[in-house]
C-alpha cells in the first residue's frame, strides 16, 4: 500500500461505520476508533475513524486487501493493541481506561485469538499448549490438563495429545490452536487469517470447528482475503485504507 501522508489540516470526513443488522446485546463496539503509526515524517492511517458494532453470537467476516487494516482491526478488538483515537467498548465497559494488567486479565477471560501461523509454543504437547492460558488464570496443572483433553477432543484431536507442534500437520496445528484459544471459555473468537497457511482440505477443517464455535454461542470474528472463507459467515465488513467501505448482514 501507498503509504499516505496524513495532514494535520486535513477536513474532517464522515467515519465509516459497520453496524450488525439484528437486534441483540453489543459485545464490541469501536466509536471514531483510529490507530496511526508515524514512521519517520510519516504517518500511516491503519484505521481511520471507524465505527462498528458486533452484536453477541454473531458470526463476521472481515475482507479486504492486505494493508487495508485488518489485522490492526482484530487486535484493538481483541485488546492486543490501544487506538490512538477512540473508544472501544467490550461488554460495554470502555476498555481504554484499563491498565496494562487489568487488559491482560480481561483479554485472557473474554477473547480467544486464532493466528495464521498457529503460534504454538514448539517444546509444550498439545494438551500443554492448550493449557497455557489456564495457567495465568490460576488454574491448576492438573486441572488444565484435563480441560486440555476435553478441548482437543471437541476439535476432533484425541489422538493427539502427546504430539509437539512439529509433530502435527498444519491443519492440527491449527485445531489445536483453536483449543487453546477456548480455554478460558472466552465468548469471542478472533481469527486472523486463520487458513491463510493451510491447504484447502485442511483450511475447511478449521473453518468447520470455527462454525461449530457460532453454532454454540460464541461470537467468531474471521479475518481472510480468502473469497471461499469470506462467503461462510452471514456478515461481511469490507475494509480498504484503514475504512469501512462496505459489507453486509441479514437483516
Ligand atoms: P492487513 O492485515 O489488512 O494486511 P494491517 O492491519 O496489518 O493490514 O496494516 C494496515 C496498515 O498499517 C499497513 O499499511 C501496514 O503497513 C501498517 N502497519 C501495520 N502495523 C504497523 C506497525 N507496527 N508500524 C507501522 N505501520 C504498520
Ligand atoms: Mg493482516
Amino acid at each position: 500500500m501507498v503509504k499516505k501522508k496524513t495532514k494535520k489540516t486535513r477536513k474532517p470526513v464522515k467515519s465509516s461505520t459497520w453496524r450488525s443488522g439484528k437486534k441483540g446485546k453489543p459485545v464490541l463496539e469501536l466509536k471514531n476508533v483510529s490507530k496511526i503509526y508515524t514512521m519517520g515524517e510519516y504517518k500511516v492511517a491503519a484505521l481511520d475513524d471507524v465505527c462498528i458494532e458486533i452484536l453477541e453470537g454473531d458470526f463476521v467476516a472481515v475482507i479486504g486487501p492486505s494493508g487495508s487494516g485488518k489485522s490492526t482491526l482484530l487486535h484493538l478488538m481483541g485488546a492486543l493493541d490501544r487506538p490512538t483515537k477512540g473508544k472501544i467498548l467490550l461488554d460495554g465497559k470502555d476498555i481504554g481506561k484499563l491498565d496494562d494488567a487489568q487488559l491482560a486479565k480481561v483479554r485472557g477471560k473474554k477473547i480467544g485469538f486464532v493466528f495464521q501461523f498457529f503460534q504454538l509454543v514448539p517444546s509444550l504437547t498439545a494438551q500443554e499448549n492448550v493449557a497455557l492460558p489456564m495457567w495465568f488464570q490460576d488454574v491448576s496443572y492438573g486441572d488444565s490438563i484435563e480441560k486440555a483433553k476435553t478441548l482437543l477432543e471437541s476439535v476432533g484431536l484425541a489422538h493427539r495429545f502427546d504430539h509437539l507442534p512439529n509433530q502435527m500437520s498444519g491443519g492440527e496445528q491449527q485445531r489445536v490452536a483453536i483449543a487453546r484459544a477456548l480455554a478460558n471459555d472466552p465468548s469471542i473468537i478472533l481469527a486472523d487469517e486463520p487458513t491463510g497457511n493451510l491447504d484447502t482440505e485442511s483450511g475447511a477443517g478449521v473453518i468447520e470447528t470455527l462454525k461449530k464455535l457460532h453454532k454454540l454461542g460464541k461470537t467468531v470474528i474471521i479475518v481472510t482475503h480468502d473469497t471461499a472463507v469470506a462467503g461462510i459467515p452471514d456478515k461481511h465488513i469490507s475494509l480498504m485504507d484503514g475504512r469501512v467501505i462496505g459489507g453486509y448482514c441479514p437483516v
